[in-house]
């Protein structure tokens, strides 16, 4: 059973004054993620990406289709059981989204806070990530005093708080150098092997794509105009 499927999935946003006509985001998406896929999702800017991770993550509701979560539709659900879906969904992005207000390890406790776990486990589940994403001589500092990469690796620890098994990642290298996006690539692989966490790699990046996914879907104006194994996609015969 894949973990995430998508059928026939539609998201219009109604006319507003700016835009005139109602904007038809994502136009009959059918996806299918497996368990343990690394499955990229590349496109242009505006080709439906970021509407597509924030129906999956049920940040917002489709106007047609069927989103399937672990085999459950979820739109249909009220709010309090989408909130158990979310928790069961990682997020990373890339300008990271850390509070620049809390520490590090007070990050990554975050979701744990939200949700209700005991202290004792909090600290113990934190101690963990902060060794896993190789920054625990930083549990005290501040988000301002980390750079961009030390950043996202915060927010990968965060994502994992609570042990989702689907991890999002919407442009989570776009802000980062060459150098810092091989990094961050390599410790989501490891969050892949190491946990079988299923990751969705939202990129307009080929090269992302190439680096880390399994398998691939090219969208272009809400549509999914092409997919497969990645090598297959990206050869030209
Ligand atoms: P991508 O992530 O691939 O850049 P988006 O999902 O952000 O694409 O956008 C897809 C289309 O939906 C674009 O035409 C965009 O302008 C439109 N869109 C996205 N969000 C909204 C919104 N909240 N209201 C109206 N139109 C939107
Ligand atoms: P903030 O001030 O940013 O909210 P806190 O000091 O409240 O941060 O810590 C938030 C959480 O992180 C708590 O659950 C705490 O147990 C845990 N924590 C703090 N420091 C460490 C550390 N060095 N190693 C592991 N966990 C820590």
């Amino acid at each position: 059973m894949p973990v995430v499927s998508l059928r026939d999935v539609s998201k219009v946003y109604p006319a507003t004054t700016k835009t005139g006509d109602p904007v038809i985001a994502i136009d009959g998406v059918s996806l299918d993620v497996e368990a343990g896929d690394v499955y990229g999702i590349i496109g242009y800017s505006g080709a439906g990406k970021s509407t597509l991770v924030r129906l999956v993550n049920a940040l917002e509701r489709s106007t047609g289709g069927e989103i399937l979560i672990d085999g459950q539709d979820i739109a249909g659900l009220p709010e309090r059981r989408l909130r158990e879906v979310r928790l069961g969904i990682g997020m990373i992005f890339q300008q990271f989204n850390l509070f620049n207000s809390r520490t590090v390890a007070g990050n990554i406790a975050y979701p744990l806070e939200v949700a209700g776990r005991p202290r004792a486990e909090r600290a113990a589940r934190v101690a963990e990530l902060l060794d896993f994403v190789g920054l625990a001589d930083k549990a005290r500092a501040y988000p301002d005093q980390l750079s961009g990469g030390q950043k996202q690796r915060v927010g990968i620890a965060r994502a994992l708080a609570t042990q989702p098994s689907i991890l999002l990642a919407d442009e989570a290298t776009s802000a980062l150098d060459p150098e810092t996006t091989h990094e961050v690539l390599t410790l989501l692989k490891r969050v892949n092997r190491e946990f079988g966490v299923t990751i969705i790699v939202i990129t307009h990046e080929m090269d992302v794509i190439q680096t880390i996914a399994t398998k691939v879907a090219v969208m272009d104006q809400g549509r999914v105009i092409e997919r497969g194994d990645v090598f297959d996609v990206f050869s030209n015969p």
